[in-house]
Protein backbone atom coordinates (compact mmCIF):
# COMPACT_ATOMS: atom_id res chain seq x y z
CA UNK A 1 0.00 0.00 0.00
CA UNK A 2 2.91 2.37 0.82
CA UNK A 3 4.45 1.12 -2.42
CA UNK A 4 1.20 2.61 -4.21
CA UNK A 5 1.46 5.65 -2.48
CA UNK A 6 5.06 6.23 -3.15
CA UNK A 7 4.60 5.27 -7.20
CA UNK A 8 1.64 7.51 -7.19
CA UNK A 9 3.62 10.87 -5.34
CA UNK A 10 6.49 9.94 -7.82
CA UNK A 11 4.43 10.23 -10.96
CA UNK A 12 2.25 13.51 -10.01
CA UNK A 13 5.74 14.90 -9.60
CA UNK A 14 7.12 13.78 -12.39
CA UNK A 15 4.04 14.69 -14.28
CA UNK A 16 5.11 18.69 -13.26
CA UNK A 17 8.50 18.07 -14.72
CA UNK A 18 7.24 16.68 -17.71
CA UNK A 19 4.84 19.50 -18.03
CA UNK A 20 7.50 21.65 -17.47
CA UNK A 21 9.65 20.43 -19.96
CA UNK A 22 7.21 20.76 -22.64
CA UNK A 23 7.21 24.37 -21.91
CA UNK A 24 10.94 24.53 -22.22
CA UNK A 25 10.55 22.71 -26.04
CA UNK A 26 7.27 25.56 -27.18
CA UNK A 27 9.97 28.22 -25.81
CA UNK A 28 12.53 26.30 -28.31
CA UNK A 29 9.67 26.43 -30.53
CA UNK A 30 8.88 30.06 -30.57
CA UNK A 31 12.29 30.93 -31.04
CA UNK A 32 12.60 29.40 -33.83
CA UNK A 33 9.22 30.38 -35.33
CA UNK A 34 7.89 33.45 -33.56
CA UNK A 35 10.61 35.57 -31.34
CA UNK A 36 11.88 38.95 -32.14
CA UNK A 37 15.50 38.72 -33.30
CA UNK A 38 16.14 41.48 -30.30
CA UNK A 39 14.85 39.02 -27.20
CA UNK A 40 17.96 36.46 -28.06
CA UNK A 41 19.67 37.05 -24.65
CA UNK A 42 16.28 37.35 -22.70
CA UNK A 43 15.63 34.06 -24.21
CA UNK A 44 18.78 32.55 -23.77
CA UNK A 45 18.59 33.54 -20.01
CA UNK A 46 14.86 32.18 -19.77
CA UNK A 47 16.01 28.77 -21.11
CA UNK A 48 19.42 28.43 -18.61
CA UNK A 49 16.35 29.22 -15.57
CA UNK A 50 13.94 26.72 -16.92
CA UNK A 51 16.57 24.23 -17.64
CA UNK A 52 17.95 24.86 -13.94
CA UNK A 53 14.80 24.10 -12.79
CA UNK A 54 14.25 20.98 -14.97
CA UNK A 55 17.52 19.78 -13.54
CA UNK A 56 16.96 20.29 -9.96
CA UNK A 57 13.67 18.51 -10.62
CA UNK A 58 14.63 15.61 -12.20
CA UNK A 59 18.16 14.87 -9.36
CA UNK A 60 16.08 16.27 -6.56
CA UNK A 61 16.25 13.69 -3.17
CA UNK A 62 12.77 13.64 -3.29
CA UNK A 63 12.62 11.40 -6.06
CA UNK A 64 15.98 9.70 -4.97
CA UNK A 65 13.73 8.32 -1.95
CA UNK A 66 10.95 7.90 -4.20
CA UNK A 67 12.89 5.13 -6.40
CA UNK A 68 14.98 3.96 -3.36
CA UNK A 69 11.72 3.07 -2.02
CA UNK A 70 10.16 1.48 -5.16
CA UNK A 71 13.26 -0.25 -5.15
CA UNK A 72 12.11 -4.17 -5.54
CA UNK A 73 8.42 -3.54 -5.72
CA UNK A 74 5.96 -5.16 -7.25
CA UNK A 75 4.47 -3.19 -10.33
CA UNK A 76 2.90 -3.74 -13.68
CA UNK A 77 4.77 -3.91 -16.93
CA UNK A 78 3.89 -0.24 -17.65
CA UNK A 79 4.62 1.17 -14.20
CA UNK A 80 7.53 -0.69 -14.25
CA UNK A 81 8.54 0.97 -17.10
CA UNK A 82 7.69 4.46 -15.81
CA UNK A 83 9.69 3.98 -12.50
CA UNK A 84 12.86 2.52 -15.27
CA UNK A 85 12.53 5.79 -17.18
CA UNK A 86 12.59 8.15 -14.25
CA UNK A 87 15.39 6.08 -12.64
CA UNK A 88 17.75 6.49 -15.28
CA UNK A 89 16.54 10.25 -15.86
CA UNK A 90 17.60 10.50 -11.89
CA UNK A 91 21.34 9.27 -11.96
CA UNK A 92 21.80 10.96 -15.31
CA UNK A 93 21.10 13.98 -13.40
CA UNK A 94 23.16 13.07 -9.98
CA UNK A 95 26.16 12.31 -12.22
CA UNK A 96 26.88 15.28 -14.21
CA UNK A 97 28.24 18.27 -12.09
CA UNK A 98 25.34 21.00 -12.18
CA UNK A 99 28.87 23.54 -12.39
CA UNK A 100 29.25 20.72 -15.82
CA UNK A 101 25.93 21.32 -16.51
CA UNK A 102 25.56 24.70 -16.86
CA UNK A 103 28.76 25.45 -18.20
CA UNK A 104 27.71 23.07 -21.32
CA UNK A 105 24.46 25.06 -21.84
CA UNK A 106 26.20 28.29 -21.48
CA UNK A 107 28.92 27.43 -24.04
CA UNK A 108 26.91 25.96 -26.77
CA UNK A 109 24.81 28.95 -26.55
CA UNK A 110 27.80 31.23 -27.96
CA UNK A 111 29.31 28.47 -29.96
CA UNK A 112 25.93 28.32 -32.11
CA UNK A 113 26.35 31.43 -32.79
CA UNK A 114 29.90 31.22 -33.77
CA UNK A 115 29.29 28.67 -35.80
CA UNK A 116 26.49 30.59 -37.91
CA UNK A 117 28.98 33.46 -38.54
CA UNK A 118 31.89 30.87 -39.51
CA UNK A 119 29.89 29.41 -41.67
CA UNK A 120 28.47 32.60 -43.41
CA UNK A 121 32.36 33.69 -44.25
CA UNK A 122 33.25 29.89 -44.69
CA UNK A 123 36.00 30.38 -42.24
CA UNK A 124 36.51 26.80 -39.82
CA UNK A 125 39.01 28.61 -37.99
CA UNK A 126 36.86 31.23 -36.70
CA UNK A 127 34.81 28.42 -34.74
CA UNK A 128 37.65 26.09 -34.28
CA UNK A 129 38.57 27.61 -30.48
CA UNK A 130 34.91 27.30 -28.84
CA UNK A 131 34.37 23.85 -30.70
CA UNK A 132 37.54 22.76 -28.68
CA UNK A 133 35.95 23.82 -25.88
CA UNK A 134 32.52 22.17 -26.33
CA UNK A 135 34.28 18.97 -27.18
CA UNK A 136 36.33 19.26 -24.28
CA UNK A 137 33.41 20.03 -22.16
CA UNK A 138 31.01 17.04 -23.88
CA UNK A 139 34.03 14.41 -23.15
CA UNK A 140 33.97 15.30 -19.23
CA UNK A 141 30.28 14.88 -19.32
CA UNK A 142 31.24 11.30 -21.14
CA UNK A 143 33.73 10.60 -18.50
CA UNK A 144 31.38 11.47 -15.27
CA UNK A 145 28.61 9.04 -17.22
CA UNK A 146 30.34 6.83 -18.71
CA UNK A 147 30.95 3.92 -15.80
CA UNK A 148 33.68 1.73 -17.57
CA UNK A 149 31.58 2.47 -20.84
CA UNK A 150 33.80 4.17 -23.73
CA UNK A 151 33.09 7.76 -23.81
CA UNK A 152 31.22 7.82 -26.82
CA UNK A 153 28.72 4.95 -25.95
CA UNK A 154 27.70 7.17 -22.80
CA UNK A 155 27.14 9.74 -25.10
CA UNK A 156 25.17 8.05 -28.02
CA UNK A 157 22.86 6.92 -24.74
CA UNK A 158 21.32 10.12 -24.45
CA UNK A 159 19.62 9.55 -28.20
CA UNK A 160 19.57 5.71 -28.18
CA UNK A 161 19.22 3.87 -25.24
CA UNK A 162 21.75 0.71 -25.21
CA UNK A 163 23.37 1.13 -28.81
CA UNK A 164 27.04 1.48 -28.82
CA UNK A 165 29.47 2.48 -31.10
CA UNK A 166 30.79 -0.66 -31.62
CA UNK A 167 27.50 -1.90 -33.20
CA UNK A 168 26.54 1.14 -35.24
CA UNK A 169 30.22 0.54 -36.64
CA UNK A 170 29.82 -3.58 -37.43
CA UNK A 171 26.20 -1.60 -39.61
CA UNK A 172 27.53 0.58 -41.52
CA UNK A 173 30.81 -1.20 -42.35
CA UNK A 174 27.91 -4.06 -43.61
CA UNK A 175 25.94 -1.26 -45.62
CA UNK A 176 28.87 0.47 -47.27
CA UNK A 177 30.04 -1.61 -49.71
CA UNK A 178 26.34 -1.68 -51.09
CA UNK A 179 25.66 1.68 -51.21
CA UNK A 180 28.86 2.75 -52.51
CA UNK A 181 27.97 0.09 -55.46
CA UNK A 182 23.86 1.63 -56.20
CA UNK A 183 25.65 4.91 -56.05
CA UNK A 184 27.76 4.71 -59.14
CA UNK A 185 25.32 2.40 -60.69
CA UNK A 186 22.74 5.72 -59.73
CA UNK A 187 25.58 8.29 -61.29
CA UNK A 188 26.16 6.20 -63.78
CA UNK A 189 22.57 6.03 -65.71
CA UNK A 190 20.78 8.80 -67.24
CA UNK A 191 20.04 11.70 -65.48
CA UNK A 192 16.54 12.66 -64.84
CA UNK A 193 15.60 16.10 -65.94
CA UNK A 194 15.56 18.31 -62.87
CA UNK A 195 12.12 20.71 -62.40
CA UNK A 196 12.00 23.96 -64.01
CA UNK A 197 10.95 27.11 -63.28
CA UNK A 198 9.67 28.94 -60.14
CA UNK A 199 6.62 27.54 -57.84
CA UNK A 200 4.73 30.28 -56.06
CA UNK A 201 5.34 30.14 -52.27
CA UNK A 202 1.60 30.01 -52.01
CA UNK A 203 0.99 27.23 -53.52
CA UNK A 204 3.76 24.89 -52.22
CA UNK A 205 2.24 26.03 -48.55
CA UNK A 206 -0.94 24.52 -49.85
CA UNK A 207 -0.05 21.36 -51.54
CA UNK A 208 2.23 21.21 -47.93
CA UNK A 209 -0.68 21.45 -45.61
CA UNK A 210 -2.60 19.12 -47.89
CA UNK A 211 0.33 17.03 -47.82
CA UNK A 212 0.15 16.65 -43.84
CA UNK A 213 -3.26 16.02 -43.54
CA UNK A 214 -2.68 12.80 -46.45
CA UNK A 215 0.25 12.19 -44.07
CA UNK A 216 -2.28 11.44 -40.83
CA UNK A 217 -1.46 15.31 -38.89
CA UNK A 218 -3.98 16.31 -37.05
CA UNK A 219 -4.13 19.73 -37.13
CA UNK A 220 -6.35 20.16 -33.81
CA UNK A 221 -3.47 19.24 -31.76
CA UNK A 222 -0.63 20.89 -34.03
CA UNK A 223 0.07 23.62 -36.34
CA UNK A 224 3.07 24.02 -39.17
CA UNK A 225 5.13 27.56 -39.34
CA UNK A 226 7.65 28.36 -41.48
CA UNK A 227 11.68 28.20 -39.80
CA UNK A 228 14.56 27.82 -41.44
CA UNK A 229 15.38 24.26 -40.44
CA UNK A 230 12.15 22.02 -39.99
CA UNK A 231 11.90 20.36 -37.27
CA UNK A 232 9.28 19.14 -34.99
CA UNK A 233 8.47 19.53 -31.58
CA UNK A 234 6.11 18.80 -28.60
CA UNK A 235 4.32 15.90 -27.37
CA UNK A 236 1.08 14.62 -26.60
CA UNK A 237 -2.03 16.84 -27.40
CA UNK A 238 0.48 19.83 -28.76
CA UNK A 239 2.94 18.70 -31.50
CA UNK A 240 3.84 21.22 -33.95
CA UNK A 241 5.77 20.94 -37.13
CA UNK A 242 7.53 23.58 -39.32
CA UNK A 243 8.28 23.52 -43.36
CA UNK A 244 10.49 25.92 -45.49
CA UNK A 245 10.11 27.30 -48.80
CA UNK A 246 12.72 27.71 -52.08
CA UNK A 247 11.16 28.85 -54.91
CA UNK A 248 13.18 26.63 -57.13
CA UNK A 249 13.02 23.47 -55.05
CA UNK A 250 9.52 22.25 -54.12
CA UNK A 251 10.47 19.41 -52.70
CA UNK A 252 12.75 21.06 -50.36
CA UNK A 253 9.17 22.13 -49.15
CA UNK A 254 6.94 19.14 -49.54
CA UNK A 255 9.40 16.46 -48.30
CA UNK A 256 10.37 18.52 -45.22
CA UNK A 257 6.82 18.70 -44.24
CA UNK A 258 6.19 14.95 -44.78
CA UNK A 259 9.13 13.90 -42.90
CA UNK A 260 8.41 16.22 -39.58
CA UNK A 261 5.05 14.98 -39.85
CA UNK A 262 6.45 11.57 -39.50
CA UNK A 263 7.80 12.42 -36.12
CA UNK A 264 4.85 14.38 -34.81
CA UNK A 265 2.44 11.25 -35.93
CA UNK A 266 4.68 9.25 -33.83
CA UNK A 267 4.21 11.50 -30.71
CA UNK A 268 0.61 12.21 -31.33
CA UNK A 269 -0.31 8.45 -32.02
CA UNK A 270 1.03 7.23 -28.65
CA UNK A 271 -1.38 5.93 -26.00
CA UNK A 272 -3.34 9.22 -24.73
CA UNK A 273 -2.64 7.71 -21.02
CA UNK A 274 1.47 7.91 -21.43
CA UNK A 275 0.60 12.03 -21.66
CA UNK A 276 3.10 13.84 -19.35
CA UNK A 277 4.81 10.83 -18.29
CA UNK A 278 8.43 9.36 -19.33
CA UNK A 279 6.57 7.28 -21.87
CA UNK A 280 4.63 9.62 -23.40
CA UNK A 281 7.50 10.09 -25.77
CA UNK A 282 9.24 8.65 -28.63
CA UNK A 283 11.35 6.20 -27.55
CA UNK A 284 14.91 7.27 -29.09
CA UNK A 285 15.92 9.19 -32.07
CA UNK A 286 16.58 6.40 -34.01
CA UNK A 287 13.22 5.12 -34.00
CA UNK A 288 11.75 8.45 -34.43
CA UNK A 289 14.00 9.00 -37.29
CA UNK A 290 12.26 5.39 -38.37
CA UNK A 291 8.96 7.10 -38.51
CA UNK A 292 9.79 10.56 -40.46
CA UNK A 293 11.89 8.36 -43.07
CA UNK A 294 9.12 5.75 -44.08
CA UNK A 295 6.86 8.48 -44.18
CA UNK A 296 9.06 10.60 -46.54
CA UNK A 297 11.16 7.50 -48.27
CA UNK A 298 9.39 4.53 -47.88
CA UNK A 299 5.92 5.51 -48.67
CA UNK A 300 5.82 9.34 -49.67
CA UNK A 301 8.82 8.70 -52.26
CA UNK A 302 7.51 5.69 -53.78
CA UNK A 303 6.08 5.08 -57.22
CA UNK A 304 2.63 4.53 -56.05
CA UNK A 305 2.82 8.27 -54.09
CA UNK A 306 4.53 10.20 -56.68
CA UNK A 307 1.83 9.34 -59.38
CA UNK A 308 -0.19 11.09 -56.81
CA UNK A 309 1.85 13.90 -56.61
CA UNK A 310 2.55 14.46 -59.59
CA UNK A 311 -1.24 15.07 -59.97
CA UNK A 312 -1.51 17.39 -57.23
CA UNK A 313 0.98 19.60 -58.31
CA UNK A 314 0.02 19.48 -61.82
CA UNK A 315 -3.69 20.58 -60.30
CA UNK A 316 -2.27 23.71 -57.61
CA UNK A 317 0.24 25.04 -60.47
CA UNK A 318 -1.60 24.97 -63.33
CA UNK A 319 1.40 23.17 -64.64
CA UNK A 320 3.01 19.69 -64.96
CA UNK A 321 6.01 18.99 -63.14
CA UNK A 322 7.40 16.84 -65.72
CA UNK A 323 6.23 14.95 -68.75
CA UNK A 324 4.28 12.39 -66.95
CA UNK A 325 4.25 10.58 -63.72
CA UNK A 326 7.35 8.11 -64.68
CA UNK A 327 9.53 10.83 -65.16
CA UNK A 328 7.90 12.56 -62.24
CA UNK A 329 9.45 9.69 -60.00
CA UNK A 330 12.54 9.90 -61.09
CA UNK A 331 13.39 13.60 -60.29
CA UNK A 332 11.96 13.12 -57.23
CA UNK A 333 14.58 10.44 -56.74
CA UNK A 334 17.44 11.71 -58.36
CA UNK A 335 21.03 10.46 -57.41
CA UNK A 336 23.13 13.61 -58.12
CA UNK A 337 26.62 14.79 -56.95
CA UNK A 338 26.31 16.88 -53.66
CA UNK A 339 27.96 18.29 -50.58
CA UNK A 340 24.97 18.68 -48.55
CA UNK A 341 23.46 15.38 -45.85
CA UNK A 342 20.22 17.28 -45.95
CA UNK A 343 20.01 17.39 -49.49
CA UNK A 344 21.23 13.44 -50.15
CA UNK A 345 19.44 11.03 -51.67
CA UNK A 346 18.58 7.97 -49.91
CA UNK A 347 21.67 6.30 -51.26
CA UNK A 348 24.00 8.51 -50.53
CA UNK A 349 22.42 9.83 -47.16
CA UNK A 350 23.91 7.36 -44.85
CA UNK A 351 27.70 7.82 -46.35
CA UNK A 352 27.23 11.28 -44.86
CA UNK A 353 26.20 10.06 -41.61
CA UNK A 354 29.04 7.43 -41.25
CA UNK A 355 31.64 10.53 -42.15
CA UNK A 356 30.25 12.31 -39.55
CA UNK A 357 29.96 8.97 -36.97
CA UNK A 358 33.57 8.34 -37.28
CA UNK A 359 35.08 12.08 -37.13
CA UNK A 360 33.03 12.76 -34.34
CA UNK A 361 34.36 9.41 -32.16
CA UNK A 362 37.88 10.44 -33.34
CA UNK A 363 37.22 13.88 -31.47
CA UNK A 364 35.73 12.74 -28.38
CA UNK A 365 38.19 10.54 -27.93
CA UNK A 366 40.96 12.83 -28.80
CA UNK A 367 42.45 10.76 -31.55
CA UNK A 368 41.41 13.87 -33.96
CA UNK A 369 42.76 17.31 -32.73
CA UNK A 370 40.12 19.55 -32.95
CA UNK A 371 42.09 21.70 -35.29
CA UNK A 372 42.33 19.17 -37.50
CA UNK A 373 38.71 18.65 -37.82
CA UNK A 374 38.53 20.48 -41.55
CA UNK A 375 41.71 18.82 -43.21
CA UNK A 376 40.40 15.30 -41.49
CA UNK A 377 36.53 16.15 -43.24
CA UNK A 378 38.12 17.17 -46.24
CA UNK A 379 40.27 13.99 -46.69
CA UNK A 380 37.65 11.67 -46.16
CA UNK A 381 34.92 13.58 -48.22
CA UNK A 382 37.45 13.00 -51.01
CA UNK A 383 37.88 9.76 -50.64
CA UNK A 384 34.19 8.94 -49.91
CA UNK A 385 32.42 10.72 -52.37
CA UNK A 386 35.65 11.34 -55.19
CA UNK A 387 35.43 14.86 -55.54
CA UNK A 388 37.11 18.03 -53.45
CA UNK A 389 35.37 20.22 -50.60
CA UNK A 390 34.86 23.58 -52.56
CA UNK A 391 34.68 25.61 -48.92
CA UNK A 392 33.72 24.88 -45.28
CA UNK A 393 29.89 25.90 -45.83
CA UNK A 394 29.90 22.81 -47.88
CA UNK A 395 31.93 20.85 -45.65
CA UNK A 396 32.59 20.37 -42.08
CA UNK A 397 30.32 23.85 -40.98
CA UNK A 398 27.58 22.41 -42.56
CA UNK A 399 25.80 20.88 -39.51
CA UNK A 400 24.49 22.93 -36.54
CA UNK A 401 24.80 19.63 -34.57
CA UNK A 402 28.32 19.97 -32.71
CA UNK A 403 28.17 23.74 -32.10
CA UNK A 404 25.00 22.76 -29.68
CA UNK A 405 27.16 19.74 -27.86
CA UNK A 406 25.33 17.02 -30.09
CA UNK A 407 27.66 14.24 -30.26
CA UNK A 408 26.37 10.75 -30.62
CA UNK A 409 23.38 12.10 -32.39
CA UNK A 410 24.68 11.54 -35.85
CA UNK A 411 24.64 8.17 -36.26
CA UNK A 412 20.79 7.84 -34.98
CA UNK A 413 19.76 9.09 -38.94
CA UNK A 414 21.23 5.75 -40.20
CA UNK A 415 19.85 3.82 -37.85
CA UNK A 416 16.54 5.26 -38.36
CA UNK A 417 16.93 4.64 -41.89
CA UNK A 418 17.74 1.01 -41.03
CA UNK A 419 14.46 0.62 -39.12
CA UNK A 420 12.34 2.11 -41.52
CA UNK A 421 13.92 -0.31 -43.17
CA UNK A 422 12.69 -2.95 -41.08
CA UNK A 423 9.19 -1.81 -40.40
CA UNK A 424 8.35 -1.36 -44.32
CA UNK A 425 9.49 -4.84 -44.95
CA UNK A 426 7.16 -6.21 -42.18
CA UNK A 427 4.65 -3.36 -43.85
CA UNK A 428 4.26 -4.57 -47.07
CA UNK A 429 3.85 -8.13 -46.09
CA UNK A 430 1.08 -7.49 -43.84
CA UNK A 431 -0.83 -4.80 -45.71
CA UNK A 432 -0.69 -6.15 -49.29
CA UNK A 433 -2.94 -3.44 -50.84
CA UNK A 434 -0.60 -0.51 -50.02
CA UNK A 435 0.36 0.31 -53.46
CA UNK A 436 -2.78 0.44 -54.28
CA UNK A 437 -3.95 2.86 -51.62
CA UNK A 438 -0.80 4.81 -51.86
CA UNK A 439 -1.66 5.55 -55.74
CA UNK A 440 -4.96 7.12 -54.15
CA UNK A 441 -2.98 9.45 -52.05
CA UNK A 442 -4.23 7.57 -49.61
CA UNK A 443 -2.25 6.44 -46.25
CA UNK A 444 -4.68 5.10 -43.61
CA UNK A 445 -3.50 1.44 -44.18
CA UNK A 446 0.28 2.36 -44.12
CA UNK A 447 -0.74 4.78 -41.01
CA UNK A 448 -3.27 2.17 -38.75
CA UNK A 449 -0.37 -0.36 -38.99
CA UNK A 450 2.40 2.11 -37.48
CA UNK A 451 0.35 3.26 -35.01
CA UNK A 452 -1.04 -0.26 -34.09
CA UNK A 453 2.11 -2.19 -34.22
CA UNK A 454 4.89 0.97 -33.12
CA UNK A 455 3.57 4.44 -32.31
CA UNK A 456 1.13 4.17 -29.69
CA UNK A 457 3.68 2.09 -27.54
CA UNK A 458 5.60 5.36 -27.16
CA UNK A 459 8.44 4.71 -24.51
CA UNK A 460 7.03 1.51 -22.82
CA UNK A 461 10.04 -0.96 -24.94
CA UNK A 462 13.84 -0.07 -25.76
CA UNK A 463 14.17 0.80 -28.69
CA UNK A 464 15.47 -2.62 -30.02
CA UNK A 465 12.42 -4.22 -28.73
CA UNK A 466 10.24 -1.92 -30.07
CA UNK A 467 11.57 -2.91 -33.47
CA UNK A 468 11.70 -6.11 -32.82
CA UNK A 469 8.35 -5.90 -31.57
CA UNK A 470 6.81 -4.25 -34.58
CA UNK A 471 8.38 -6.17 -37.19
CA UNK A 472 8.62 -9.75 -35.73
CA UNK A 473 11.90 -9.80 -35.71
CA UNK A 474 15.14 -8.37 -34.51
CA UNK A 475 16.38 -5.24 -36.51
CA UNK A 476 19.36 -5.82 -39.15
CA UNK A 477 20.27 -3.52 -42.18
CA UNK A 478 19.13 -6.39 -44.75
CA UNK A 479 15.76 -5.06 -45.55
CA UNK A 480 17.19 -1.22 -45.95
CA UNK A 481 19.68 -2.69 -48.82
CA UNK A 482 17.31 -5.19 -50.39
CA UNK A 483 14.67 -2.39 -50.17
CA UNK A 484 17.37 0.33 -51.91
CA UNK A 485 18.47 -2.19 -54.57
CA UNK A 486 15.25 -2.98 -55.62
CA UNK A 487 14.36 1.10 -55.90
CA UNK A 488 17.81 1.69 -57.46
CA UNK A 489 18.13 -1.22 -59.99
CA UNK A 490 14.42 -0.25 -61.04
CA UNK A 491 15.16 3.51 -61.22
CA UNK A 492 18.48 2.42 -63.49
CA UNK A 493 16.45 0.44 -65.64
ZN1 LIG B 1 14.11 13.76 -38.60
Amino acid sequence: MAQRETYDGLMAYQRETEALGQIAGRLGWDQETMMPRGAAAQRSEEMAAIEGVLHARRSSLEVGEALAALDGAELGAVEAAQVAQIRKGFHRARKVPAALASEIAKVTSIAQGQWAEARAADDFAAFAPVLETVVSLKRQEAEALAEGRPVYDALLDDFEPDMTAAQLEEMFAAMRPELVELRAMALDGPAPAPLDGVWDEAGQLKVSEQLALTFGYDMGRGRIDKAVHPFSSGSGHDVRITTRTALEDPFNCFYSTIHEVGHAGYEQNIDAAYALTPLGRGVSMGVHESQSRIYENQLGRSRAFCGHLFGLMSETFSRAPSKNADAFYRTVNAVRKGYIRTEADELQYNLHVMLRFDLERAMLTGDLSVRDLETAWNDRFEADFGYPVDKASNGCLQDVHWSVGLIGYFPTYALGNVYAGCLYEALRAAVPGLEDDLARGETGLALAWLRENLQQFGGLRSPVETITHACGRAPSAEPLLGYLREKFTGLCA
